[in-house]
């Protein structure tokens, strides 16, 4: 179920700043071309229990002076298709604008639920001000300040009311979504491994609200293989625009197992490449990275070996993740690939009993312990895997406060090395004994 919250609505009210204060770091990327930091346009949160991706729509328009209305109505349009919650945010300062009035006719058509955002509303005077967008009719209509934070506990709480729980996900088959950049190969893969022949397309399983999943069962191999633009044939102009693009990623990352991320070998490792990633990892699933078009790269002895290293450096700190150099279009190496990505499952679903992870870690704690911290020290009494779809593991101890992020690494790092989770994150929590 894709739990995406899109921000929308046009530009300077005001988005980026309550999407920074939800995702609640600033996780300033590099852009690739011109080397100027922007904002990562989403991220994960958590308010109440609920969690949810958020996406801020205006981290897409890269140069707000070049901005045409048309854009603008373009990513409401793709928000209102693909995101469960809107939030629809006006700025008090301006009053309501022509664009405000055109996004609101759009929007408030739409099933899922709309909240309006009136930002800006920093003291009283600008609260009478306010009260002028109640003729934009909406129901859930909020005064909020995204900048002091005054008011943004009520639309999260009101937002977090319409996120669905995650459900514990149904494990009978493996769930595997091709994710990358517009042009990467993912159909390319894609038809190579349904092949031209559609009729080894069993049937159409497992069709959910976004996606259709299609069941691949072959060699020996059988798994669901996500595909989130299945249902809808998008226009053209959707297909070439990045929003959407990513919206897609986010779904197909949400609705997987282990998702299967395309690189283009030529271009190497891109920041957007790299948010997807930390996307992925937040989210708790597996992943195989693809190096694709390596039948175009220019090949000595070492070339393949320092090409693995670049990227895992890139990926940093979580590099215990396999990596398949492969050919979509000359079909090399790409049964490989499905076959590592279903590892990834089997190494996603493992579970430890407690007596041989307890027999493992002890001896990795007793041989190098919590460091004191403030003349105090932490002192790990057992540690267990907990019963959930994803590795996390709870070690008990006195002071949980004081272990610190290095030890946590430590820690990760042992599970590692004594079992193997390639391709999946590791949750490590401390619980007071
Ligand atoms: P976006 O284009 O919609 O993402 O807007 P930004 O988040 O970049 O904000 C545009 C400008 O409005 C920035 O200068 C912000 O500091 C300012 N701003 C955002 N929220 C508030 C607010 O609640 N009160 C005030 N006074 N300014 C704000
Ligand atoms: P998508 O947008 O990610 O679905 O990418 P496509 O599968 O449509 O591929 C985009 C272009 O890259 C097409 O012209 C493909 O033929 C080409 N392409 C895909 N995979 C490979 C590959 O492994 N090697 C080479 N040389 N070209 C490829």
């Amino acid at each position: 179920m894709g739990n995406i919250v899109a921000i929308v609505g046009r530009p300077n009210v005001g988005k980026s700043t309550l999407y920074n204060r939800m995702v609640g770091e600033r996780q300033a990327i590099i852009n690739d071309e011109s080397g100027v930091t922007r904002d990562r346009q989403y991220g994960t949160s958590n308010w109440n229990g609920k969690n949810f991706t958020i996406v801020d729509t205006g981290g897409f328009v890269r140069n707000s002076d070049d901005v045409f209305e048309a854009a603008i109505r373009s990513q409401v349009q793709i928000a209102i298709e693909e995101a469960a919650v809107l939030i629809f945010m006006v700025d008090v300062t301006t009053g309501l604008t022509d664009l405000d009035e055109q996004i609101a006719a759009m929007i408030r058509r739409t099933k899922q639920p709309v909240l309006l955002a009136v930002n800006k509303v920093d003291n009283s005077q600008r609260q009478l001000d306010a009260n002028e967008f109640w003729s934009l009719g909406f129901e859930h209509t909020y005064f909020l300040s995204s900048v002091t934070g005054s008011g943004t506990g009520e639309i999260l709480d009101a937002l977090a009311e319409f996120i669905e729980e995650e459900e514990e996900e149904e494990t009978d088959l493996p769930r595997l979504a091709i994710v990358g950049q517009p042009n990467v190969g993912k159909s390319s893969l894609t038809n190579a491994l349904l092949g031209e022949d559609r009729n080894i397309v069993t049937d159409i399983a497992g069709t959910t609200r976004d996606s259709i999943n299609t069941h691949y069962n072959k060699f020996d191999k059988e798994f669901l293989l996500v595909d989130t633009a299945g249902i809808r044939k998008k226009s053209k102009v959707h297909e070439d625009l990045e929003f959407y693009s990513v919206m897609r990623a986010i779904k197909a990352i949400d609705e997987s197992d282990v998702i299967i991320l395309m690189i283009d070998a030529t271009l190497g490792v891109e920041s957007q490449d790299m948010s997807i990633f930390s996307l992925i990892q937040k989210r708790n699933k597996g992943v195989v990275i693809l190096i694709n078009k390596w039948d175009l790269m220019e090949k000595e002895t070492n070339t393949a070996r320092d090409y693995e290293k670049e990227v895992r450096r890139r990926f940093e700190p979580f590099t215990d993740v396999p990596i398949v150099f492969v050919s979509a279009l000359e079909k090399q190496r790409i049964f490989k690939a499905v076959e590592v990505a279903l590892e990834v499952y089997e190494n996603r679903s493992r579970r430890i009993s407690t007596s041989v992870l307890n027999d493992k870690m002890l001896t990795a704690i007793e041989r190098h312990g919590p460091p004191v911290h403030r003349g105090r020290v932490a002192k790990i009494k057992y540690v267990t895997q907990l019963p959930i779809a994803y590795p996390a593991f709870a070690f008990f101890c006195n002071n949980p406060k004081h272990i610190k992020d290095s030890y946590k690494n430590y820690l990760e790092n042992q599970i590692r090395f004594h079992f193997n989770f390639t391709g999946v994150p590791i949750s490590v929590f401390f619980r007071k004994k």
